[in-house]
């Protein structure tokens, strides 16, 4: 019986591409994955011939008026649109500009700015309806892999909510909080298996924070332990982009 595989596009906005190098990094099961989509439209990889998807993931944040253009023709043509990597989820780095001078971050950047048609850096929910997001700098290879599977299966997608010390203690790591080391763990999503704690380095919160982050708790371990808060908050912003206003707006609102 002849099936039809769905066919998926993966886009890059405005970004490094690490997001779609942890794609095509899958490795061995690359391969396998091959054979079960068609991939219709990849950088490096393969071109896009503009047609419908069935998945399009996009990563990278939005900076110009090029970028809201390309965006808006992904969601068009695709049935399901993932964001892909926390440039696309929060605007990440990029972001960060919004927090500074535009002119002298522009300034910085090139050598003349006229040609730019520059916007505010935004996550791709600013533009467009996001289906799911699949976070990280860059997102983990296997996860990626397993949401694969569970579109591929007709399984619903479900985003994981628990932090990295849920992940760091099942791999019964010794916690470096309490060893007095700066790490994130408590306000980051889980799903990359506690990988940095796990080599003995501290999470630095690169799949952005968690819904319920209790940023004053984590703030009271750090000074207990010796350590500057204020480094969460510049921790937090580096990753969660624009969404860290709303993120402190709903932990004042906690108090
Ligand atoms: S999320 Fe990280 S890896 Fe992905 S494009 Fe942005 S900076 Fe690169
Ligand atoms: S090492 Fe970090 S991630 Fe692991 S339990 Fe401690 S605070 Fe959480
Ligand atoms: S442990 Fe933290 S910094 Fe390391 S990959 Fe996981 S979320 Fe990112």
């Amino acid at each position: 019986m002849k099936t039809t595989k769905p066919k998926v596009g993966l886009f890059g906005l405005t970004g490094c591409a690490g997001c779609e190098l942890s794609v095509l990094f899958t490795e061995d099961i690359l391969l396998e994955l091959l054979d079960k989509i068609n991939l219709v439209a990849a950088p490096f990889f393969k071109e896009d011939n503009k047609q419908k998807y069935d998945i399009a993931l996009v990563s990278g944040v939005v900076v110009d008026k090029n970028d809201i253009k390309k965006l808006k023709e992904y969601r068009k043509n695709s049935k399901t649109l993932i964001a892909l990597g926390a440039c696309a989820i929060h605007g990440n780095v990029p972001a960060l500009k919004n927090f500074m001078n535009k002119k002298v971050v522009e300034k910085a950047a090139y050598e003349t700015t006229k040609h730019l048609e520059s916007v505010k850096p935004s996550p791709i929910s600013d533009y467009v309806k996001v289906d799911f997001s699949i976070p990280g700098c860059p997102p983990n290879s296997d996860e990626i892999v397993k949401y694969i599977k569970d579109i591929l299966l007709g399984k619903k997608l479900v985003e994981n909510k628990k932090s990295v010390c849920f992940e760091c203690n099942l791999r019964e790591n010794y916690c470096l909080l309490y060893q007095g080391k700066p790490c994130m763990g408590p306000l980051t999503r889980a799903g990359c298996s506690a990988l940095c704690p796990s080599v003995g380095k501290e999470c630095t919160g690169c799949r952005g924070p968690i819904e319920d982050a209790n940023i004053d708790e984590v703030k009271k371990i750090f000074k207990d332990k010796g350590l500057d808060p204020d480094r969460i908050l510049n921790k937090l912003n580096k990753y969660a982009g624009l969404k860290f206003k709303e993120l402190m707006k709903k932990n004042e609102k906690k108090d």
